[in-house]
C-alpha cells in the first residue's frame, strides 16, 4: 500500500489540474451510513420505495418517517473527518481545484474546501412543494411529520431524489472540469449512480489519471482507475497528503 501511496503522491505533486469526485464513503467515518456497501441503508430498505421522487410525492409522510427524519438527526451531528480535511490540505498545497460531491451533507464546505459542486443538492435546505420557498433544515420542527411551510405546503429536502434531474449548472460544470483535469481523485463512491459515475470516464477519455480511494473494489477499479488505494479515507488521506507535502518541500 505505501508504494501505491508514493506513486499517487508523485502524480499529484506534478499535476496541474486536479478534481476530486466524492461519494457517501468519505462521510462514513463521520458517522453517516452509505447507501451501498457494508452497513449501507439499502441492506434494510428498498431505494425505489423511499428515495424515488414518485414514492415521496405519493406519500411524503412515509418517506419522512422512514428516511428523512433519521437523516436529519444524523447529519445535524456529523462533523468533517480526516478525509475531508485532507482535501482542504491538498487545495492549500495547490494540488486540488474542485470537488464534485454526490453527498448532501455539506461536510466539504464545513471542512473549508472552497470550490464544491453539489451534484445532488444539499440537505441543509428544504423546499416547499406548493410555493417553492426554501427554509433551513436546522430550523424545522420534527414534531409534525411531514414538516410544513408557513403556507401549509409539504417540505421536501433540496436534494435530488432518484427520478429527478441533476441541477443543470452542476452537471455542465462537472462535465467541464472532469474533461479538463489531468488527475481525478475518486473517493468513497460505489460509482454506480448515473450520471455522477460517468465523470471518471470523461476524465479518463480526456487523458487524466484516475486515483481511487475505497476499502472495496468498484466497477472503476483496475479498469478506469489505474491506481486504487484500498482503504478508508481517514487512514489513506493523511498519508497521501503527507507524501505530497514532502515532494513539494512544504512545511
Ligand atoms: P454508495 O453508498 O453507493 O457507496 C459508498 C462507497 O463508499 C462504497 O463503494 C464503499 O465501499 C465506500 N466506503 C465505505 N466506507 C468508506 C470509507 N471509510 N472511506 C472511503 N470509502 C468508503 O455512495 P455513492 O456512490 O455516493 O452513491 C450513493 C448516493 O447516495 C449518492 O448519490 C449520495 O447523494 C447519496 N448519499 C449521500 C450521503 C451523504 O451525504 N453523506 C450518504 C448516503 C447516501
Ligand atoms: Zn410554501
Amino acid at each position: 500500500m505505501s508504494e501505491a501511496i508514493e506513486r499517487a503522491a508523485d502524480i499529484l505533486a506534478q499535476a496541474k489540474s486536479v478534481v476530486a469526485l466524492t461519494g457517501a464513503g468519505i462521510s462514513v467515518e463521520s458517522g453517516i451510513p452509505p447507501f451501498r456497501g457494508k452497513g449501507g441503508l439499502w441492506e434494510t430498505m428498498d431505494p425505489m420505495a423511499v428515495a424515488h421522487i414518485d414514492a415521496f410525492l405519493d406519500n411524503p409522510k412515509r418517506v419522512w418517517e422512514l428516511l428523512i427524519k433519521d437523516m436529519k438527526t444524523i447529519l445535524d451531528k456529523a462533523r468533517p473527518n480526516a478525509g475531508h480535511t485532507g482535501l482542504v490540505e491538498l487545495e492549500r498545497l495547490g494540488r486540488l481545484q474542485t470537488i464534485i460531491t454526490q453527498n448532501v451533507d455539506g461536510l466539504h464546505q464545513m471542512a473549508g474546501s472552497s470550490d464544491v459542486i453539489e451534484f445532488h443538492g444539499n440537505f441543509a435546505w428544504q423546499r416547499c412543494l406548493d410555493c417553492g420557498q426554501r427554509v433551513s433544515t436546522a430550523g424545522i420542527n420534527l414534531a409534525q411529520i411531514p414538516p410544513q411551510c408557513s403556507c401549509g405546503g409539504v417540505l421536501r429536502p433540496d436534494c435530488v431524489f432518484f427520478g429527478e434531474m441533476i441541477p443543470p449548472a452542476a452537471l455542465v460544470r462537472s462535465q467541464r472540469v472532469s474533461a479538463a483535469c489531468d488527475v481525478m481523485l475518486v473517493i468513497g463512491t460505489s460509482a454506480t449512480v448515473q450520471p455522477a459515475a460517468s465523470m471518471p470516464f470523461i476524465a479518463k477519455d480526456n487523458g487524466a489519471v484516475i486515483i481511487e480511494i475505497n476499502p472495496e473494489p468498484t466497477p472503476l477499479t483496475g479498469h478506469i482507475s489505474s491506481l486504487p488505494l484500498m482503504g478508508g479515507g481517514v487512514s489513506i488521506m493523511p498519508r497521501l497528503v503527507a507524501a505530497v507535502r514532502k515532494r513539494l518541500n512544504s512545511p
